[in-house]
């Protein structure tokens, strides 16, 4: 059985942009693979949260997955920082990780400029963190946006050159980066990423949003100023139409090839109205299952104590085998 693993960050509530990358990939793994899902809380302090709302969070994003169908008896869904081996192997990855990667890292950069006040060491190592959560696992493959496929090679690249040193320690990982939807844009600013932590709601879609919330949201969105206002689908010249594009097409299940024609003497309020409507009509079971999960806080608690328990039995497998082949004396 292939090894899956992947995590969304506290860092707000979940985004269209992270069912759309992430999440909607997962939910067919979990049949043919052994999964790992979790809530990356240790990644989310690499900027400023709230404790009130980081732990809040916690509860929300982990009641989400299950109300978009992450199977707590299939899958191992946990936290983090309950599974401690994470953030000791980040330490030892360290170790064979160069400045100079991580300073070419897209994702720092650009939070560097949104965080210029808290450039802290922590948001710089993100990446390494990251290649230890999935290297602990042995994972073979990992579902992301196409916003995380840099720090996926540099995964490979930590991961290669530990092999390289040491003998075959760990499984060398694949991205997997969904055909459509990889990226999924801002609702104000097609040209940037959607994301759970941008400043101005309107640029996002949260998956428990109301139906006129979503409504307003996408008729709200930035198209652009073309005097015939057509629709068709090409990214670079007409990134908010393709935006809106890419999501009916997975909201009805519909390629965009055959979705374009029906558009061809229609104006952007109609598109703006289907999309609408398709989002609101996928996310309603999501949103129904979600309340009732969401109130349970005890059974949340037996989910992710059964997650980590589980998780742990692999994690400190790879982490005894990687202190081992360093030379580290066993403690008993
Ligand atoms: P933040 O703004 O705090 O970084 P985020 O919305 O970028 O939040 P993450 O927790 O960083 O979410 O990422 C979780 C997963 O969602 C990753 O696999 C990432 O690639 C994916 N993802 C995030 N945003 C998008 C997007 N706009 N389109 C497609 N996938 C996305
Ligand atoms: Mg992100």
């Amino acid at each position: 059985k292939p090894i899956v693993l992947s995590g969304i960050q506290p860092s707000g509530n979940l985004t269209l942009g992270n069912y759309v990358g992430a999440i909607h990939q997962w939910l067919p793994m979990q049949q043919h693979s052994d999964c790992y899902f979790m809530m990356v809380d240790l990644h989310a302090i690499t900027v400023r949260q709230d404790p009130t709302l980081l732990r809040q969070r916690t509860y929300d994003g982990l009641a989400m997955y299950m109300a978009c169908g992450l199977d707590p008896q299939q899958s191992t869904i946990f936290v983090q920082s309950h599974v401690p081996e994470h953030a000791q192997l980040a330490w030892v990855l360290n170790c064979y990780t160069q400045m100079g990667e991580l300073s070419r890292m897209t994702q720092f950069k650009d939070k560097s400029v949104k965080h210029a006040n808290n450039i802290n060491v922590g948001l710089y190592d993100y990446p390494v963190l990251q290649a230890a959560d999935i290297l602990i696992y042995q994972a073979n493959q990992v579902p992301v946006g196409e916003d995380q496929k840099q720090h996926l090679e540099l995964t490979r690249d930590i991961a290669t050159r530990f092999n390289n040193l040491y003998g075959e320690v760990f499984t060398v990982p694949d991205p997997f980066i969904p055909q459509v939807g990889a990226k999924v844009m801002s609702l104000q600013d097609p040209n940037k990423k959607m994301s759970k932590s941008d400043d101005n709601p309107k640029a996002f879609i949260l998956l428990n949003d109301t139906p006129k919330q979503i409504e307003k949201k996408i008729k709200s969105a930035v198209t652009d100023s073309d005097e015939q206002a057509r629709i068709y689908f090409d990214p670079s010249e007409k990134a908010g139409v393709s935006n809106l594009l890419t999501l009916l097409s997975v909201a009805t299940g519909t390629s965009i090839a055959q979705l374009v024609p029906y558009y061809e003497d229609k104006m952007y309020g109609h598109l703006k109205k289907d999309v609408a409507d398709a989002v609101v009509a996928m996310l309603e079971p999501v949103q129904n299952r979600y309340q009732d999960l969401r109130r349970d806080e005890q059974a949340m608690r037996q989910v992710m104590a059964k997650g980590a328990e589980k998780a742990r039995e692999h994690t400190v497998i790879t982490l005894a085998k990687v202190y081992d082949v360093l030379g580290f004396v066993p403690a008993s």
